[in-house]
């Protein structure tokens, strides 16, 4: 069955102290009883090793927010996939909306990082999602679609079952407002029917996929109670441990 999974990503914030300090108070939250979900901070590349070194990875997952097309070489200021496994982290966020936006990625660079992403053990958090003309005009459904299908689908059954995807609608990014419970359910089923008609129902149930944008300990619960809403990628309120643990409490 599939995982439910809480994730942080911090994006461009932080300084090491103030990463370190944050990631040792969601760690010391997890000490206690388990939470009913898997727990993951998805930090800035300089972050990873220290933050590595401070927390029980038995209860708090560490991932990237990126990593580089390329295994190695030449690419000035890039950060590859293998120098991420080797700080420990074992989770990577990759085609986030902001990335998408404003670094020109396309899915023909995406899917040389997802290979790369797995080729060295790391699991993509891979983000998809419409703009609010297309969640006005409708075309939400075929945007996601073609996210899907151009990023993704060039895997075989055995590698996509190592995907996690994230559907962050990018004019619920930080707005403050929420897709509604019904919206985010209607488009995660709509994911899994794709993904089962192209790998089977199978595969399609076992994958995880959580909802990103303005996820808060308000709205959280309600989110999760949905059948197809596998969790949540948490911007903002992961800056903070106690409304991140209240989201990873919501479950
Ligand atoms: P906010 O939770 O700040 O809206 O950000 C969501 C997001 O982009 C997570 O990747």
């Amino acid at each position: 069955m599939r995982k439910n999974i809480v994730a942080g990503n911090w994006k461009m914030n932080t300084t090491l102290p103030e990463g370190i300090k944050l990631a040792e108070e969601v760690n010391a939250a997890l000490a206690g009883e388990a939470p009913k979900c898997d727990v993951v901070i998805c930090v800035p590349f300089t972050h990873l090793a220290s933050i590595n070194n401070v927390i029980d990875k038995n209860k708090l997952g560490l991932g990237a927010e990126n990593c580089a097309d390329h295994r190695s070489g030449a690419y000035t200021g890039e950060v590859s996939a293998p120098m991420v496994a080797s700080t420990g982290a074992t989770y990577v966020i990759l085609g986030h909306s902001e990335r998408r936006q404003y670094y020109g990625e396309t899915s023909e660079t995406l899917r040389e990082k997802v290979r790369l992403a797995l080729d060295n053990n790391l699991t993509p958090i891979f983000c998809i999602g419409e703009v609010l003309e297309q969640r006005e005009d409708g075309s939400y459904f075929e945007v996601v679609k073609a996210q899907l299908e151009e990023g993704l689908f060039n895997l075989d059954a055995e590698e996509f079952g190592k995907i996690v995807i994230a559907y962050e609608p990018v004019w619920a990014i930080g707005t403050g407002k929420t897709a509604t419970d019904d919206q985010a359910q209607e488009i995660h089923a709509f994911i899994r029917k794709t993904i089962a008609d192209k790998y089977g129902a199978e595969v399609a149930d076992n994958t995880s996929i959580l909802y990103g944008g303005s996820c808060k300990p308000s709205n959280a619960a309600q989110l999760f109670a949905k059948p197809d809403v596998d969790g949540g990628l948490i911007g903002g309120a992961a800056l903070e441990a106690a409304s991140f643990m209240g989201i990873v409490n919501a479950f």
